[in-house]
């Protein structure tokens, strides 16, 4: 199925702008469906309890966003006034528009990662489980894995481990932001259940290398999964015959999970060439999944990003802009390695 762009443009900005494949929307066009509302889509029920048994928890909620799956997973572990702690390019922090803050009344302290990794010392010092009536207190701290802006890194499964010895005997929850936590359990052949193990609540997103048009999931014990179904009705998030929908994210499940291995060879073989012609853009071992962040200023590039991001598009290649002097590449479901290869080129050009 031909995406809406002309054929060979080869569009690195994200892993969410892949079109359903031919299988996908068959898929789609078979499924059974219900009122969903009424807890009666028999085709969103199988998704749900089948990623909740992924994920090993007790229950899981099909949302339209991963930003609303997070949304739900911090609320049920945060109550208003208190604060969530994450890396300081968290997406709860960065990429949601103040949702946690604007809605539900969460303040966000956070530590800074060079990768967006789990920093054990950070987290002892910012820790505060009961900082009675002046300051704020630690309600839960969010993970990500991968780390999105941290470049598609993964989150040591011996971290997670830690990091829950450090905070549930004060009380404090964990979230897991596991939008790509497919693409961390394909790099290291740890399970999604293995990491959300170490969480109380842990999101996954279905539309970002999964290839599903829409959908994400929050999981967690049965108790908090009704609590967000409430939650979400009253944000205008109920949805009718949602299986459609919850049809492509089982499709995905079936048929793209164990290929994202393909994404992370394409993003690998990205980042040498672009370290080959600009040393020290990236480290070609820090490529460990689909993300590849570059790092003009390290590289002495002379365009800033925005430039370089401009003469690649000329060239028929789309990155995202991160910052004045980072660019972002991220490989997915239809972009094959031959795309990648003429990416290479074209940025090659690009940054000289
Ligand atoms: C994409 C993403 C989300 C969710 O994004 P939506 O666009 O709301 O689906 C959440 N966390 C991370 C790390 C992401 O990359």
């Amino acid at each position: 199925m031909a995406s809406s762009q002309h054929d060979d443009l080869v569009d690195l900005r994200s892993d969410t702008v892949t079109a359903p494949t031919e299988g996908m929307r068959a898929a789609m066009a078979r499924a059974e469906v219900g009122d969903d509302v009424y807890a009666e889509d028999p085709t969103c029920r199988a998704l749900e309890e089948r990623v909740a048994g992924m994920l090993g928890k007790e229950a899981a909620l099909f949302t339209a966003t991963g930003s609303l799956a997070n949304l739900l997973g911090v609320r049920a572990l945060v109550s208003p006034g208190s604060e969530v702690l994450c890396e300081s390019r968290a997406h709860i922090a960065r990429a949601e528009l103040g949702a946690h803050a604007a809605i539900f009344g969460v303040t966000t302290r956070t530590w800074a990662h060079p990768r967006g990794l789990i920093d054990l010392d950070a987290v002892h010092s910012l820790l505060a489980p009961d900082a009675g009536p002046y300051f704020v207190s630690t309600a839960a701290v969010s993970i990500e894995n991968t780390h999105n802006f941290g470049g598609g890194s993964v989150q040591p499964l011996d971290s997670m481990r830690k990091l829950r010895e450090i905070v549930a005997p004060v009380g404090v929850g964990v979230h897991l932001d596991g939008a790509r936590l497919w693409n961390a359990s394909a790099a290291t052949g740890i399970t999604p259940g293995e990491y959300a193990e170490f969480a109380d609540t842990a999101s996954v997103c279905l539309s970002k290398g999964l290839g599903a048009p829409v959908g994400s999931l929050v999981a967690g014990t049965a108790a908090q999964i009704e609590e967000a179904r409430v939650w979400r009705k009253r944000l205008g998030g109920g949805w009718r015959q949602a299986g459609v929908l919850a049809a492509a994210g089982l499709y995905a499940l079936d048929h793209h999970v164990q290929r994202v291995t393909e994404d992370h060879a394409h993003a690998r073989l990205l980042a040498e060439r672009l370290a080959q012609t600009a040393p020290g853009i990236v480290d070609p071992a820090t490529a460990e999944t689909n993300i590849v962040v570059l790092d003009l200023a390290a590289a002495g590039v002379g365009p800033d990003a925005g430039e370089v991001a401009s003469r690649a598009r000329e060239a028929g290649v789309l990155v995202s802009v991160l910052g004045p002097r980072a660019l972002r590449l991220v490989t997915h479901l239809d972009v094959d390695e031959a795309g990648c290869r003429r990416a290479a080129d074209v940025l090659a050009a690009a940054l000289s």
